[in-house]
């Protein structure tokens, strides 16, 4: 499986995107940044997002992408989540005042957006791509996906903070080559992770000895970029092998 890193931070600044992974050149997992980094033809190319929950750093692009995407393509590109999550795009972003609704546009028949729901633990196949929602600790509705194209399979945690079975049920994945692994907050800052739904360094160094596997690789993803350095560091200190902080633009073939 090839990813690539359109944007990987938790929060926007200069040079620093939010988040969005573009698979196999024709799935995202979440569209924070899709617009800015991607040609129009490319962005055609794209027929699912796996969208993790419904905080806009995650959504944002999805709006932007629909624009564009209007008239180009000759199937809808489908938006994939637990109905919840897709409920709250509806009802918040898609919902004719903030955004046109781009499920009706330009009609019913043939719109340039289709939400399709999918329930956690239940392996669905979208092409290729066999893909499966595990729910997660944040403070609104939140799955993370374990992503299959059958060579290889990868996790991405979506924002969280600490998880119980998800990892029980990783543990099987025989084809795991990465986990990409959420930390927003340096570890003097704890508390606003524990309580915004997030992992500190430390933190996700603990989810990591829960998984306890040495044979994938641990991307971390989701740094508030004002703290890059500080955690940088920290993750670091943490001294596991295997772990990876993205860069944005970063490619990696799994
Ligand atoms: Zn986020
Ligand atoms: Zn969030």
């Amino acid at each position: 499986m090839e990813i690539r890193a359109l944007g990987c931070y938790g929060s926007e600044l200069p040079g620093y995107r939010l988040t969005g992974y573009l698979l196999n050149r024709m799935a995202l997992l979440d569209a924070g940044t899709v617009t800015s980094v991607l040609s129009l033809d490319q962005q055609k190319q794209i027929d699912y997002v796996f969208v993790t929950h419904p905080h806009l750093d995650h959504i944002r692009d999805l709006s932007l992408l629909a624009d564009n995407l209007i008239g180009r393509r000759k199937k809808p590109l489908l938006v994939v989540g637990i109905p919840q999550v897709l409920n709250e795009i509806k009802a918040h972003l898609l919902n004719n005042s903030i955004w046109p609704d781009f499920t009706l546009i330009p009609n019913i028949h043939k719109p340039v957006l289709m939400l399709h729901p999918i329930l956690p633990e239940e392996p669905t196949r979208f092409g290729k791509l066999t893909v499966t929602a595990f729910e997660v600790n944040h403070t609104v509705p939140a799955v993370g996906y374990l992503v299959s194209d059958g060579e290889s399979s990868l996790f991405f945690t979506g924002d969280t903070g600490p998880l119980g079975n998800v990892w029980t049920g990783l543990a099987k994945a025989k084809d795991l080559r990465a986990v990409l692994i959420e930390s927003s907050f340096p570890n003097e800052l704890k508390e606003l992770a524990r309580v915004s739904g997030h992992l500190t360094p430390a933190m996700a160094g603990k989810e990591i000895e829960k998984l306890a596997r040495g044979d994938v690789k641990y991307l971390i993803t989701h740094i508030k970029s004002p703290h890059l350095k500080r955690m940088q560091k920290e993750l670091t200190d943490l001294q596991v092998r295997s772990l990876h902080v993205m860069g944005q633009g970063e490619e990696i073939a799994l």
